[in-house]
């Protein structure tokens, strides 16, 4: 069989532990008896991150910038214990916040839905993707303890002094708390066309929602940037495209969800965003059966599995024994950048081989054949739990039959 071709290279960006062994046996079974794959390849495992004072990791986001899409295997954030266990020069910062903050992207992440793992929610039938806000709120507040009675103030000036604004946040007559959160126009306008686009990527409906009734200056913002951006830029498109944008408000929204079929991006605010993404991978199954892409304001992508680099797995691994990791989400973090590269650079045979691979991966979870993970969800009678490697050649196996 003659390989299939590619124009443009992918940014690969290996990385850690258990899906760094999952990384190789993909390639090797999965991608290049079929490809002849061209790959960027930047080292994003710990060790040569440490090498290159975490160098690598900004070249392969400009790489990303350059060629537009990058595939991206789950990479540890150190913390004490790996600076310890890697001997670390220093804490490194986590690779996506660096890469996240390079490209201005959004996180989207969608369930992979299978036969056999039913949603916790009866009436959701196609995935609901996530897009969540990743800039600002309570996640760079500042706060302060209130020891005893007193006034709190709000108070802006600009930069040259000449407007000063002044709000009273409240007159303390005993202790409290209080906090000060911010967002920026710009950040929100840059989220907001990264979910238009992705909308009018995938021809899904896209939702949006804040609480623009109690917070009528803060949460409108949001709701105003949104708008504007769609009736400036997307209305036209979306409506060519069959889609709609619609607003409500967030208790509407999760309301509205519980009964909802599905088949839409849900845009939420980053905390929404940092609470409904855990509510919705557990209620579709797993962290294991999640995809997440990361996609900026001016087009780049980035695909990723959702989850981390199953460390456990990793040292049953390198003490000899057997695993049965899922690599699911990386097996589609690949497809899902071979199917934009293919759609990029015009090359059919690469979206048909994308989508091969991943109707063959879903099929040999829905014939009974998984890991151990879904073998303890699923509710398939006597599904064989097969090894980390023996899973992957049973999709490759699919795969061939697939791709006659
Ligand atoms: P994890 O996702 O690796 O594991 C969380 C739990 O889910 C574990 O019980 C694990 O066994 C299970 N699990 C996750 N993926 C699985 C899979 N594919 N198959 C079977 N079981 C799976 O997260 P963690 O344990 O919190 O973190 C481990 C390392 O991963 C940390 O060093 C962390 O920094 C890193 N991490 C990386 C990313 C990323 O690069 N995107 C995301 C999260 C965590």
């Amino acid at each position: 069989m003659e390989k299939i071709q590619m124009t443009t290279p992918l940014v690969e960006m290996d990385g850690d532990e258990m899906t760094r062994i999952l990384w190789k046996m993909i390639k090797d079974e999965l991608l290049l008896p079929f490809i002849d794959l061209k790959t960027e390849y930047y080292d994003l495992g710990l060790k040569h991150r440490d090498e290159t004072n975490d160098q690598v990791t900004v070249d392969s986001a400009e790489a990303t910038k350059k060629y537009g899409v990058a595939v991206k295997c789950a990479t540890i954030t150190p913390n004490a214990a790996r600076v310890e266990e890697y001997n670390l020069k220093k804490m490194w910062k986590s690779p996506n916040g660096t890469i996240r903050a390079l490209l201005d992207g959004t996180v989207f992440r969608t369930p992979i839905i299978v036969k056999g793992i039913e949603p916790v929610v009866k009436s959701w039938k196609k995935p609901i993707t996530i897009a969540r806000h990743a800039y600002g709120d309570v996640y760079k507040n500042v706060e302060i303890r209130v020891p005893q009675a007193g006034k709190v103030e709000l108070v802006y000036t600009s930069e040259d002094g000449t407007i000063e604004k002044r709000e009273t946040v409240h007159t303390f007559d005993g202790a409290g708390v209080v906090q000060g959160t911010h967002n920026i126009d710009a950040s929100i306008e840059s989220f907001a066309r990264s979910c238009f686009e992705y909308a009018l990527g995938r021809k899904e409906d896209l939702w949006f929602a804040t609480k623009d009734t109690i917070s009528k200056i803060y949460d409108h913002r949001f709701k105003d940037v949104f708008q504007d951006l769609y009736d400036n830029e997307y209305k036209e498109k979306f409506e060519a495209a069959g889609i709609t944008y619609f607003y409500t408000l967030i208790d509407d929204a999760v309301a509205r969800i519980m009964k909802a079929e599905g088949g839409f991006i849900w845009a939420c605010k980053n905390y929404d965003g940092d609470v409904m993404s855990d509510m919705l991978s557990s209620a579709f199954g797993s962290l294991a059966m999640m995809t997440s892409v990361l996609v900026s304001p001016q087009g780049y992508y980035e695909y990723e599995a959702a989850h981390g680099t199953v460390q456990r797995h990793y040292y049953k691994h390198l003490k000899g024994e057997e695993t049965s990791t899922n690599s699911v989400a990386t097996i589609f973090a690949w497809t899902g950048a071979l199917r934009k590269r293919g759609e990029l650079d015009n090359l059919a045979e690469l979206i048909k081989f994308a989508d091969a691979l991943e109707k063959a991966t879903i099929e040999t979870i829905e014939s009974g054949k998984m890991t151990g993970d879904l073998a303890l969800i699923t509710e398939l009678p006597n599904p064989t739990k097969l090894n980390s490697l023996d899973f992957i050649k049973a999709i490759r196996e699919n795969l061939e039959k697939e791709l006659g």
